[in-house]
């Protein structure tokens, strides 16, 4: 049987481990997760155990960056499918703190975030990504890592962090990891579990059309009816509803044109009845 990993649960704890680590001038590795863990997140703290001695995994489903409506309570959780999970990677520490810890009742202070979080998700979800960004921030101040580990699966909230970490002068390295997919392409989510069986059929064919619409921007088609025909293409293969899709300067999220030197990319976000998937993909250089 694997160990079960080193748990702390509220921030005396926490600080005390950490304490002890810098004591030995052991660097740490954050990557931060809301569980249900999958082979995705498992990447990203391999990642982390390539980038400093010590990993901490934090376990957080944080209500802020849910709106009213969206799917808080449903959320999956299973603590102990995590922790087993984690112990065969060696995690060093699982930080899990409750919501009364992280949002005690006089909890006031909310980050603004920048320029990238306007548009594609932050739309669609318009507190998402200050919900995030607090977070984030408190995440940061109670595990004072080195450098923390985001998945590009979630690329705009990758880019909001970046800017978050230069204005703010936070001392650490963001490291983006790239998205692990099942074999048909389909981007590993904790939200996967929610698609019925023919959803699951229906919904690598994000990554198939965004693969195409990259494949033909960098091939110097025309962008505007290359990305009306591929959300036509979403819709005719049974997605609900195309939320966005859109092709973006990938260090600004700017809306790019095909004059753009600089690198691009595809991000959308579609529904298969009331699951969203999101999903991006590069633009191979031209
Ligand atoms: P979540 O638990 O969904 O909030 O995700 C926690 C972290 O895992 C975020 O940095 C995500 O971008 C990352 N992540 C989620 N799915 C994947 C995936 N399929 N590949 C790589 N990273 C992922």
């Amino acid at each position: 049987m694997t160990k079960r990993p080193k748990v702390a649960r509220d921030v005396t704890e926490l600080r005390e481990q950490i304490a002890k680590w810098r004591h030995k001038e052991k660097s740490i590795a954050l990557v931060p997760t809301m569980g249900a863990l999958h082979a995705g997140h498992i990447s990203l703290v391999k990642r982390a155990h390539k980038e400093a001695d010590k990993t901490i995994v934090s376990i957080f489903v944080n209500p802020t960056q849910f709106a009213q409506g969206e799917d808080l309570a449903r959320y999956p959780r299973d603590e102990e499918q995590d922790f087993e999970r984690l112990a065969k990677q060696s995690v060093d520490l699982v930080w899990i703190p409750s919501v009364d810890t992280m949002y005690p009742k006089d909890f006031s202070t909310t980050i603004q975030p920048g320029s990238a979080a306007r548009g594609l998700e932050g739309e669609i979800r318009p507190a998402h990504f200050a919900g995030v960004a607090t977070v984030c921030a408190k995440l940061f101040n109670q595990t004072t890592p080195d450098c923390a580990i985001f998945g590009e699966k979630d690329y705009q909230q990758l880019v909001m962090l970046r800017q978050m970490v230069r204005d703010f002068d936070m001392p650490l390295k963001l490291v983006g990891a790239p998205i692990v997919r099942e074999n048909d392409g389909l981007a590993l989510s904790s939200r996967n579990v929610y698609l019925s069986k023919e959803h699951r059929r229906i919904a690598p064919e994000l990554h198939n059309v965004i693969t195409d619409v990259a494949s033909s921007v960098a091939a110097g088609e025309d962008q505007t009816s290359t990305l009306a025909s591929a959300r036509i293409r979403l819709l005719v293969a049974g997605f609900d509803k195309v939320d966005y899709l859109d092709v973006r300067n990938a260090e600004t999220l700017a809306p790019a044109t095909t004059k753009d030197t600089v690198p691009q990319r595809v991000l959308a976000a579609a529904r298969l009845a009331t699951t969203r998937l999101i999903d991006n993909v590069a633009i191979p250089p031209r």
